[in-house]
């Protein structure tokens, strides 16, 4: 438990340091059996401490701590109870995913070695009140129905998921590069889609590295 507290601080000082949220923003997760972890509410990243982490059951009741957990633990809850092949869960608000964010469109993914991790398409859900369960109404329909594991969510930042706080943090790392690149080859007169077939094979490749990766966490 005290590894995975550490564990949390430290990618959540990473988070801050990379610029990809701010000081007070943002949140991470990571459930341990029956016991969800998270960072707490309104506390400045740079003088975080494990102890400060936040314990709490899957139905959100807080264990002997003082600090209450960001005011988004109800959309963390609701993704491992959809998801129980989940270790952690991660949310920023990343300036490019954001962009996309804003924009209400989903980040289409034709970048070859992301594709095998993440899938063809980074969706948008709806919009929904920070901290309220409409900013997790789409997450069935995503994370579960088309099993992904990143989603943006509209006018608001990123939601990434994976077996273990290191792997939601990668991807949270890796969605924001692919929204980088996307922007800029934008820029460059537009994204060119893989070749014809060429997803197809990606997508088998990406089928079994998910599957490994759930094996892992069995
Ligand atoms: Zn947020």
């Amino acid at each position: 438990m005290q590894r995975i507290k550490e564990e949390i601080v430290r990618y959540f000082r990473r988070l801050y340091e990379q610029g990809t949220i701010n000081l007070f923003e943002g949140n991470i997760s990571a459930r341990v059996g029956d016991v969800v972890l998270m960072t707490p509410s309104q506390q400045n990243k740079e003088t975080l401490l494990p102890e400060m982490i936040v314990e709490m059951d899957m139905e959100g009741n807080v264990k002997g701590n003082v600090l209450r957990p960001s005011s988004e633990y109800r959309m963390h809850l609701a993704l491992y109870r959809l998801r129980p092949d989940l270790g952690a869960v991660v949310h920023t608000h990343s300036a490019f995913a954001s962009a996309f964010a804003l924009a209400g469109k989903p980040i289409q993914n034709d970048m070859a070695e992301m594709w095998m991790f993440y899938g063809g398409e980074i969706p948008c859900c709806a919009y929904g009140e920070p901290g309220t369960d409409a900013v997790f109404a789409d997450f069935e329909r995503y994370f579960v129905k088309e099993d992904k594991d990143a989603v943006l969510l509209a006018n608001h930042g990123l939601v990434t998921a994976g077996r273990d706080v290191e792997q939601a943090f990668s991807k949270a790392e890796a969605v924001e590069k692919l929204a980088k690149i996307t922007v800029l080859a934008q820029l460059l007169g537009g994204e060119q889609p893989l070749p014809p077939g060429g997803a197809d094979v990606l997508l088998a490749r990406c089928a079994e590295v998910r599957q490994k990766n759930r094996e892992v966490r069995k």
